[in-house]
């Protein structure tokens, strides 16, 4: 399914079916289930850890503070929340904004894989721990890898992954900050670097044989979904 307006309805169709999930614990004390929102056909995507407080209120991921920041570092590229699309591993808000579990990622996982098989984004742009070690499919923390892309292969398409810092911690800790708007900077070089939307990947290799090498190895993760 490569056309824009049919993977569109797809999004909006799995949106629906998200909305009454009730695959972990987590759906009792929910207000709103938080999909994800922006374009449907985002080159961009940002996948953050999991709603906090306003986001459970509102239904829509990074809405407060953090939300706040992440806006602002975008316009600093050019770029609006309309641009991209933004997403969550948990769709649903943990107690007192706990860290996500095991068994919580596990039984939500296969939201956020279809989310990304239907965008189809060429640069994904992981907000912290919890996402980066699920979509690079190793356990190496964010202040080991922050900065540093990665090719991998979600389910048929390559992807460039950008491990960043998540906003909600760069809030307060200056030098993070600094480190996170420098990261932020070069997105959009990435963003040319990271290809053509929705072509397969044998297809892909073809067409770019003369492609830089990726800075780090490709990886390929096996998402359960696909
Ligand atoms: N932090 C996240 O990881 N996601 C949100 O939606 C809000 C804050």
């Amino acid at each position: 399914m490569v056309d824009a307006p049919e993977r569109a309805a797809a999004l909006l169709a799995h949106a629906d079916e998200t909305a009454s999930c009730t695959r972990c614990a987590l759906a009792q004390g929910r207000t709103h289930v938080v999909f994800g929102s922006g374009s449907s056909d985002a080159d961009l995507m940002f996948v953050g850890e999991a709603p906090g407080f306003h986001e459970d209120q509102q239904g829509v991921p990074f809405v407060g503070q953090a939300g706040k920041l992440l806006e602002r570092l975008l316009g600093g590229i050019g770029l609006g929340r309309g641009d991209v699309y933004i997403a969550n591993v948990l769709k649903c808000r943990p107690p007192q904004n706990r860290d996500p579990l095991p068994e919580e990622i596990s039984a939500c996982e296969s939201h956020l894989f279809r989310q990304i098989e239907l965008i189809q984004p060429t640069l994904v742009a992981t907000l912290g721990n919890f996402a980066t070690k699920l979509l690079s499919g190793r356990p190496l923390g964010i202040t080991r890898v922050h900065g540093q892309e990665q090719e991998v292969t979600l389910g048929a398409s390559r992807v460039l992954l950008y491990p960043l810092y998540h906003p909600a911690a760069a809030l307060y800790t200056p030098s993070m900050l600094k480190v996170l708007e420098d990261d932020f900077a070069r997105i959009p070089a990435l963003i040319d670097r990271s290809g053509v939307k929705a072509v397969p990947l044998l297809a892909a290799a073809a067409a770019r044989p003369d492609a830089p090498a990726p800075a780090v190895e490709p990886e390929t993760v096996q998402l359960g979904l696909f």
